[in-house]
């Protein structure tokens, strides 16, 4: 084994190594290629950086190119996230041709490495319309979607379905995500890296010296909940939860710490709307972090008490996972995602308004032991479910059996 085979193999076990190097016997000399939007930023950009190099570590010719665009392709495709997730959007023409025209100039230039490539990954809406600018293209082509698509805005997934419904497979994260498609889908939930930047274990002086760094008493309780500042992750009700649960824990602090991805214009709006609901509090402390903060996100996890993902809305949620990995329990909005990964009552506790979240994050302050036994579940609830070697064995099957032939309606992987 490579030495980064070995390092995955003492966090996730031998026997899932060897499982991966089985599947990739299947695939050699294949090259495989992962189109997105964004490098930095967001779930999608975390897991790539990661799963790109593990590829390459099994033997696997793996590529990640992106697509960027002019201001009109992110308004678009930002309209597209928000629509897909259900808010009635009608996405101005000259937007669709922006963003059609975008891809269109993008697979000019990828079509050397497209069109030759044995497996083709377009993660989200962003480069979905690459495919039909690629019309001899050799390989298989999977549209993985990340995003909560249980109940779209109808007449934009009518749009976009007419791009997706040429792949040969689709991937979703959840089956209540999965949409009526005349080819394969898979269901393969995400994941997080035990090895990354982001999730390793540090030490309490690192921890220590970040919360000075930001100025939090690591004697008093914190709860925090690391975002993006976007409406769907409802930072303004995590304010009110904590707002709720200060009358009985007055000593409570809270760290809201996002910053902005690539491909989000909303983000400086809703950053302001948030500052506004904090009254200057100084126990609010909200955090705008560069994009490769991945210790100091780290160091915010391990000196929590709680962690807290209160979204309305969420594909999957790898703060989540990530706090959990971090042996934390996780109060977090019920919905997508997060109803997979926080397990009532024994990882953390599901949540619909910011009274419960309020409700909850008392019960466990005033708990600790509780804390603890449900901060070990979660982090062994990762290790059985959520790593990024659990992913990619789901990618792998995918791809074998898309290329041997064996695809099949519906396959949770
Ligand atoms: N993240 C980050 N910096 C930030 C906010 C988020 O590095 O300021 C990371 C976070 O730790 C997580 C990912 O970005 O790994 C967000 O993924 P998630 O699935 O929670 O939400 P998304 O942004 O994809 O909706």
């Amino acid at each position: 084994m490579t030495s980064i085979l070995d390092d995955y193999a003492a966090v996730a076990g031998e026997d899932v190594i060897h499982h991966l190097q089985q599947l990739t016997e299947n695939l050699r000399g294949r090259r495989v290629v992962h189109v997105n939007s964004t490098r930095e930023g967001g779930g999608v950009a975390e897991i790539l950086n990661k799963m790109v190099p593990l590829m390459e570590a099994l033997g696997i010719e793996t590529h990640w190119e992106i697509i960027t665009g002019e201001e009109e392709f992110y308004q678009c495709t930002k309209s597209f996230h928000n629509a897909l997730q259900g808010n009635p959007i009608d996405i101005p023409g000259h937007l669709l041709e922006k963003f059609e025209e975008t891809n269109r100039a993008r697979a000019e230039e990828l079509r050397p490495l497209l069109g030759d490539a044995d497996i083709v990954l377009i993660h989200d809406p962003q480069p979905a319309p690459l495919l039909r600018y690629m019309p001899n293209r050799k390989g298989k082509w999977i549209w993985r979607c990340h995003i909560d698509l249980s109940h779209p805005y109808r007449p934009v997934w009518k749009y976009l379905r007419e791009f997706v419904e040429g792949y040969d497979a689709s991937i979703f994260s959840l089956s209540d995500f999965a949409q009526t498609l005349q080819h394969p889908l898979y269901l393969i939930s995400p994941s997080i890296d035990p090895l990354s930047e982001k999730n390793v274990d540090l030490s309490i002086d690192e921890v220590q010296r970040v919360c000075e760094e930001f100025g939090l008493d690591t004697g008093r309780p914190l709860v925090t909940q690391i975002s993006r500042f976007d409406r769907f992750k409802d930072p303004i009700g995590v304010i009110t939860a904590y707002r709720l649960a200060r009358r009985f824990k007055p000593d409570l602090q809270l760290v809201l710490a996002g910053g902005g991805a690539s491909d989000d214009p909303e983000g400086a709006a809703v950053l302001e709307e948030v500052k506004t609901a904090a009254e200057n509090d100084p126990n609010i402390h909200i955090l705008m972090l560069p994009a490769d903060a991945h210790r100091i996100i780290n160091a915010l996890q391990r000196a929590s008490d709680v962690v807290i993902q209160k979204s309305v809305k969420e594909g999957f949620g790898l703060t989540v996972t990530e706090g959990l990995w971090k042996g934390k329990p996780v109060i977090g909005g019920n919905t997508g995602g997060i109803r997979l990964q926080v397990v009532n009552h024994h990882t953390g506790f599901l949540v619909n308004s910011p009274e419960g979240a309020a409700l909850r994050l008392r019960y466990l302050l005033e708990n600790p032991d509780k804390m603890t036994d449900m901060g070990r579940k979660a982090r062994e609830f990762v290790r059985e479910n959520f790593l990024l070697t659990r992913q990619l064995r789901g990618y792998l099957t995918a791809m074998v059996a898309l290329i041997h032939g064996l695809g099949e309606r519906i396959v949770t992987a």
